[in-house]
């Protein structure tokens, strides 16, 4: 027994199960995975683990409801996606409460994901019904070019654990909105957001068969079988770059559609003319967000060296303010980590700083308590050629660097195999956007630390990704282009 009403209401109702063709089902072998509760590293669930059988039973039922939902109209399937936008706004208390329990972040976060998961769902719902095409005349005067977009037909969706649910919405929206059927893969750690997510689409009017999820902590095995049904055309995956790496090469093999959100290294550049007061509340949100375990958190702090000093004791300050604890108590701001090893990653995060050189302004260890928290930690003085730079850290430790001139601090932070997001903080708006357009980046914050949006095109370059979710190019990649020649 948990505390949590909504988890107690879906094992009553047998929501905590795979979700195949409208009915909950068990593991076809029986097998199960433990949910823990970060804070406490206790077990609170199991669900089902789905196997290779219970994967291909969900492609049978994505099939089976696929050319009905195709041929649904466009406003029909919107005004589902709007009525799942308007419960999941309703519910976001109680889905929010599944977050903290599953993933750790605070009440106010969880809160702040279901908003923001929800919109996905709005955004999709007004996109269903602008599915352009055009026709024009051919060069030659010798046809029409007709050009239509087709749903691609079925989708695998896989999400990280770190946004149970937006990165789940960010999917299922816009594959919805093009007619698609999917199979959704949630995280491991993470199964029960996005099935207290499926059950409310499914009050919400999605019919049987169009949207199945199903946990499974045999990834290896089950989403290579899914990728070798010839029915399955389209897989949109959001995780670590190796693992999207090895996903790319299986989906070679049938020349499958591919969309990948990927991992981030994400640089914040603070120019000499910065506001630095504006720039340290940036950078509180660009690495402090869900506890510095996102894909576009600020991952390495170029600062100029004439206001590296006031940066670091400023930002430094606030990370010593914040407060750590389980995620339901009132007034924290940052729960624990997703589990142990990420605990351990942080703690060799911040050797590698030192022993490179770095100071250690806050923070630097984990707290003496149970759960797996970090504090929150700032590092000064990292020299350009650490190792720690080349990694994602994923957490809540900010290592700053220094660089003298503009052109120094652009080839700083290109100098990664990643190039998702990237944020710079100056007074000066044509050195802001000459910096944005230098930086190998998908996505650019211009003197903001929060760039997330569902209208915007989100997606990265380099080994961050292929690709785009949210804005118009959302619901695309679930689009197939078909050109048809035509004479009348
Ligand atoms: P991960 O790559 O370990 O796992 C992501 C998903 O892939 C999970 O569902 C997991 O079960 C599944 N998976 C793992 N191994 C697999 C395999 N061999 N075959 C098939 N599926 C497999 O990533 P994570 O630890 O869950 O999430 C953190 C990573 O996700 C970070 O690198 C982060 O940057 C990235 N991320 C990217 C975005 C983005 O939009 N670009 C958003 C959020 C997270």
């Amino acid at each position: 027994m948990s505390d949590n009403p909504l988890l107690e209401r879906m094992k009553k109702e047998g929501h905590d199960r795979l979700l195949i063709g409208g009915e909950w089902r068990e593991a076809s072998d029986g097998a199960e995975i433990d949910v823990l509760d970060p804070s406490t590293g206790e077990p609170v669930a199991s669900v089902p683990s789905a196997s290779r059988d219970d994967v291909i039973a969900a492609v049978d039922a994505a099939e089976a409801a696929s050319e009905a939902w195709a041929s649904t109209p466009p406003r029909q399937r919107g005004e589902i996606l709007r009525r799942a936008f308007e419960m999941m706004i309703e519910r976001s208390d109680e889905l929010a409460s599944l977050i903290v329990l599953e993933m750790g972040k605070t009440f106010a976060e969880s809160k702040a994901e279901i908003a923001y998961a929800a919109e996905f769902y709005r955004w999709f719902s007004e996109e269903a019904v602008r599915n352009d095409g055009s026709i024009t005349l051919a060069p030659a005067g010798d046809k029409r070019i007709i050009a239509i977009g087709q749903p691609i037909g079925i989708s695998v969706l896989i999400t990280p654990w770190n946004f149970p649910a937006a990165m789940a919405t960010r999917k299922i929206g816009p594959a919805l909105a093009a007619g698609c059927t999917v199979i959704l893969k949630p995280a491991s750690d993470t199964p029960l957001t996005a099935l207290a997510i499926a059950a409310l689409m499914e009050e919400a009017g999605v019919p049987a068969g169009v949207v199945n999820v199903v946990p499974s902590r045999r990834s290896s095995e089950v989403v290579p079988a899914m990728l070798d049904d010839p029915r399955v055309r389209k897989l949109s995956f959001t995780g670590s770059t190796e693992v999207g790496r090895t996903l790319l090469e299986q989906a070679s093999k049938r020349i499958i559609s591919t969309s990948m959100e990927l991992g981030g290294n994400a640089p914040f550049l603070v120019f000499e003319d910065a506001d630095i007061d504006a720039a340290v509340d940036g950078a509180m949100v660009a690495k402090m967000r869900n506890g510095g375990q996102s894909c576009i958190a600020a991952n390495r702090f170029l600062v100029h060296e004439a206001v590296a000093d006031s940066f670091a004791e400023k930002f430094a300050a606030r990370m010593r303010a914040v407060k750590v604890g389980p995620g339901m108590d009132p007034g924290v701001d940052l729960g624990p980590l997703i589990n142990e090893s990420a605990q351990e990653d942080m703690a060799e995060s911040v050797e590698l700083a030192t022993g490179a050189g770095g100071d250690v302004l806050a923070g630097g260890k984990a707290p003496d308590r149970p759960g797996f928290f970090f504090e929150p930690t700032v590092l000064a003085g990292v020299p350009a050629d650490a190792e720690v730079l080349g990694r994602e850290i994923f957490g809540p430790v900010a290592p700053i660097v220094t660089f003298g001139s503009e052109e120094e601090a652009v080839a700083m932070a290109n100098d990664t195999i990643h190039g998702l997001a990237a944020y710079l903080y100056t007074g000066d708006l044509s050195r802001g956007l000459r910096v944005a357009e230098a930086l190998e980046s998908g996505m650019v914050g211009i003197n903001r630390g929060l760039i997330s949006d569902p209208a915007a095109p989100f997606g990265g370059v380099k080994q961050s990704g292929i690709g785009r979710e949210g804005g118009h190019e959302g619901m695309k990649e679930f689009l197939e282009i078909k050109y048809i020649a035509a004479s009348w």
